[in-house]
C-alpha cells in the first residue's frame, strides 16, 4: 500500500492506495467513524459489486451501515439528489464531527462531497473512489459539485475530504472503457509537467491498463501526488497553477458538448482526444515539434483511447466546436485561457489564443 500525505492550506489528510482496502474499510478509517451509525452514499452498480464487502467490514467492527443507493450516471449530480440526500443525512442526525462515506466514482464523490460541504455548514466525509478517474483525479483536491440545466459542475463548493481510500481491487469490476477513460487523466499528469512520468506511461501504460497491480499502484499513487502538489499551490484556482489540471479539457469539453454529454464520448475519452488536439495545435503554432505531438497521439491511440478527431465522424465544423468553448466556466472577461504545450511535460496557460485560429485548426482536424 502507498500512503500519500496531502496538505492543502493546513488541512492534512491521507490518500491510501492499495488492493483490498474496502475489505478492511474500518481499520483504514482509523477512528474516524466515531458512532455506531455510518451513512454511506453510493450508486447501484458499485453497491451491486462491492456493497457486501463494505457492509461486512462495517458490521464486523460493530457499525450499523445506512445506505443511500443512487442511480448511476451524471444525472445523479442534481439539485434534486442534493436536496434528497441532505434531508436523508439530517434524518440520520449526522453531526458536524461525523463522517459520511462516498463510495463510488466521481459522480458519487462530487455529490456526497457537496452534501458534506453544506450540511450544518460543513461536516466531514471520506472519499472511497472506485473508478480509476476518481482515484487519480476527482477524489483529491476538494472540488465538489452538481450539474444544473445551464451546465456541468456549475454549482458546488471547495470542501476537502478527511481521508481518501483508493482500493485498486475495485478496478477489477470496472468496465474496461471506464478504466481507459480514467487512464487519460493519468497520462495528463505526465504531459502537464513530468516528462519522465509520460515516458513511464509510454513504457508501462498498456500493462497497467491490462491489470498489473504493482504498475496500477505506482500510477495511481504518482498521479495523486502530482494532483496534490498542484492543488496545494492553488486551492481555489486563482493563480492559474491549478488550471494546468485542465490540459485537454477545453477541446474535450467542446467534444463532450457536441456529442451531447452522452455515452458516445466519455469525459476521459474527450480529454484524451483533447490532449492530442492541444499538442497538435501547439505544434502547429511552432511551440513544439510535430514529432512530439505525434508521440502523444501515438501513445493515446495505442492504449485504446480516441486519438484522432476525424475518426470520431462528427457532423460539425470548427466554428461549432469553438462555440461550445464559449460556454466554458474558464471564460474570463471574454477570453478563454488555453493550455498549450512547449513540449511533453511543458504545459503553460496561454491567454492570447485566437478562437478563430482554433476554429481554423479544428476544421483541418475534422
Ligand atoms: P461515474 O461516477 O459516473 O462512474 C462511471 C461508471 O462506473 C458508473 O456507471 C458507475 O456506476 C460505475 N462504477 C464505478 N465504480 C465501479 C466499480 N468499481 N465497478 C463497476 N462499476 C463501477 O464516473 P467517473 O468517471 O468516476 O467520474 C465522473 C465525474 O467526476 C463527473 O461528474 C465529473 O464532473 C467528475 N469529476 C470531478 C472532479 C473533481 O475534481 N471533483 C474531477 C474530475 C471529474
Ligand atoms: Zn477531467
Amino acid at each position: 500500500m502507498a500512503v500519500i500525505p496531502v496538505n492543502i492550506a493546513g488541512r492534512p489528510y491521507e490518500v491510501r492506495v492499495g488492493a483490498g482496502l474496502l475489505a478492511e474499510l474500518v481499520p483504514h478509517c482509523r477512528g474516524k467513524l466515531r458512532k455506531r451509525d455510518v451513512p454511506i452514499v453510493t450508486d447501484a452498480n458499485v453497491h451491486a459489486a462491492w456493497g457486501d464487502v463494505v457492509e461486512a467490514s462495517l458490521r464486523d467492527n460493530g457499525h450499523e451501515p445506512h445506505w443511500r443507493i443512487l442511480p448511476p450516471g451524471e444525472h445523479t449530480k442534481s439539485w434534486d439528489e442534493l436536496a434528497a440526500t441532505v434531508n436523508w443525512l439530517l434524518s440520520l442526525e449526522v453531526e458536524r464531527g461525523d463522517h459520511i462515506i462516498a463510495l463510488g466514482g466521481g459522480v458519487i464523490g462530487d455529490l456526497t462531497g457537496f452534501c458534506a460541504a453544506v450540511l450544518k455548514r460543513g461536516c466531514k466525509f471520506i472519499q472511497v473512489p472506485t473508478t480509476l478517474l476518481s482515484q487519480v483525479d476527482s477524489s483529491v483536491g476538494g472540488k465538489t459539485a452538481i450539474n444544473t440545466p445551464a451546465g456541468k459542475n456549475l454549482v458546488g463548493a471547495f470542501h476537502q475530504p478527511s481521508l481518501v481510500l483508493a482500493d485498486l481491487s475495485a478496478l477489477e469490476t470496472l468496465p474496461t472503457r471506464e478504466l481507459l477513460a480514467g487512464y487519460a487523466e493519468v497520462v495528463k499528469y505526465g504531459l502537464i509537467n513530468d516528462a519522465d512520468f509520460f515516458a513511464w506511461c509510454d513504457t508501462n501504460g498498456a500493462k497497467m491498463v491490462a491489470g498489473d497491480s504493482a504498475l496500477r499502484e505506482y500510477a495511481v499513487a504518482h498521479s495523486v501526488a502530482a494532483k496534490a502538489r498542484i492543488v496545494a499551490e492553488d486551492e481555489f484556482e486563482t493563480t492559474g497553477r491549478r488550471a494546468l489540471l485542465n490540459l485537454g479539457h477545453t477541446f474535450g469539453h467542446a467534444l463532450e458538448a457536441e456529442t451531447g454529454f452522452s455515452n458516445r464520448l466519455l469525459h476521459g475519452e474527450a480529454v484524451a482526444l483533447g490532449m492530442v488536439l492541444a499538442a497538435r495545435y501547439s505544434a502547429r503554432k511552432g511551440l513544439m515539434p510535430m514529432a512530439s505531438a505525434d508521440h502523444v497521439a501515438q501513445h493515446i491511440g495505442e492504449v485504446g483511447l480516441p486519438a484522432s478527431l476525424s475518426a470520431l465522424g462528427l457532423d460539425c465544423n470548427g466554428a461549432a466546436l469553438v462555440k461550445h468553448m464559449l460556454h466554458d466556466k474558464k471564460m474570463d472577461a471574454g477570453t478563454l485561457p488555453f493550455l498549450l504545450m512547449k513540449g511533453i511535460g511543458k504545459t503553460y496557460l496561454d491567454k492570447q489564443v485566437s478562437l478563430e485560429d482554433v476554429a481554423d485548426f479544428l476544421d483541418g482536424e475534422l
